[in-house]
């Protein structure tokens, strides 16, 4: 839901960017602040679509509308700050106010390749400053629509920040002072990263992504294997979840299992825990069983690779854990369990 939402708001504000205000859209009260509604009304209902068709997703929360509203509004005072200066509610922007800030968007939503065509990146905004008696300066703005930080940028996002600055500059040798920025429109921040050029790293890390026969050797972990979407495929979590390395508990769960048995009507299922033997993914048996109520897509998975699985283990991820029961949904995924230990390329 919050990437849908950033979505929304990333997409309602490149595209309000790019609208060319005619006479007859700048008429009355309010013109501005219609656009930004009925824009981020049509990009809400695209996000709404398709997070519902995904085949995993939770409930889609509508009630955060006006937070997103209240999001694209905060991103757009940012843009006149920058611009035009600040400018307090929407519905006073004039249409020269507009037209005005927009001569200072250089680019919007543009993609940044590195000379070397290795490194890559978009951009959501360019924008170049000329004040009286002072140099021009191009500012690289990323929205941000996440919770801003306390005091400075985290690394990650400073180093994302100065990856655009960095590769714009290499590409335009004759620019101006170029400053990155993070505009935060949930509390209309402005955050600048500054620092060193993050290019050699970044290539470096393209060097170390070359693909290898052999997988690159797995560090398992709470943090890193939570919301890694390779469970199924790789052997390591469960060998460490079930070593102790990986803490149990919390309020979901993966597990690697066979089915005992399922009622297709109700969604009831009694599996038997497989765990590892070896490292390699192979599996042993064990007496530990549980029972799980299977609904909406979980079920229908579960009823589809039936059909194949036989008596093959099954990977259940992401399962909501409620006393001795497990729940599974659409939040949830159902896969055969099948190891990856190599690559399947000739
Ligand atoms: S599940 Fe495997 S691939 Fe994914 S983060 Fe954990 S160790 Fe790495």
């Amino acid at each position: 839901m919050p990437a849908s939402m950033g979505n929304a708001i990333h997409n309602s504000f490149e595209e309000i960017c790019k609208t060319e205000i005619s006479q007859e859209l700048a008429i009355g009260t309010g013109w501005f602040e219609k656009i930004v509604k009925s824009t981020l009304d049509k990009h809400w209902e695209n996000e709404r679509d398709l997070f519902m068709e995904a085949p995993r997703h939770p409930r889609w929360k509508s009630e955060l509308y006006q937070k997103a509203l209240d999001g694209l509004a905060g991103s757009l005072k940012i843009l006149f700050e920058k611009t035009i200066g600040e400018i307090m509610e929407l519905s006073k922007v004039e249409a020269s106010d507009w037209a005005e800030t927009q001569s200072y968007i250089l680019a919007n939503e543009a993609t940044l390749t590195s000379n070397c065509d290795k490194l890559m990146g978009r951009l959501d905004l360019l924008i170049s400053i000329k004040r009286s008696g002072k140099p021009e300066e191009w500012i690289v703005a990323d929205l941000k629509t996440g919770k801003p930080p306390v005091t400075q940028l985290s690394p990650k996002v400073s180093r994302q920040l100065r990856f655009y600055r960095d590769i714009l500059k290499e590409n335009e040798p004759d620019h101006p002072v170029v400053t990155a920025e993070g505009w935060y429109s949930a509390n209309q921040t402005i955050h600048t990263a500054e620092g060193p050029s993050v290019i050699e790293e970044a290539l470096e890390a393209w060097e170390r992504m070359t693909p290898t026969q052999e997988p690159l050797l797995a560090t398992p972990t709470q943090e890193a294997c939570s919301f890694c979407e390779w469970k199924s495929w790789c052997p390591s979590w469960w060998v460490a979840k079930m070593d102790g390395e990986i803490p149990q508990g919390g309020m979901f769960t993966d597990e690697v299992v066979n089915l005992v048995r399922l009622d297709p009507e109700s969604g009831a299922a009694l599996f038997q825990r497989a765990p590892p033997s070896g490292k390699n993914g192979e599996l042993s048996q064990s007496s530990h069983r549980f029972g799980a109520i299977l609904k909406d897509g979980a079920l229908e998975q579960m009823k589809k690779i039936m059909d194949y699985i036989g008596d093959d283990p099954i990977f259940l991820g992401s399962a909501r854990v409620s006393g001795k029961v497990l729940h599974l949904g659409d939040w949830s995924e159902i896969l055969s369990w099948s190891p990856l230990l190599g690559s399947v390329s000739k």
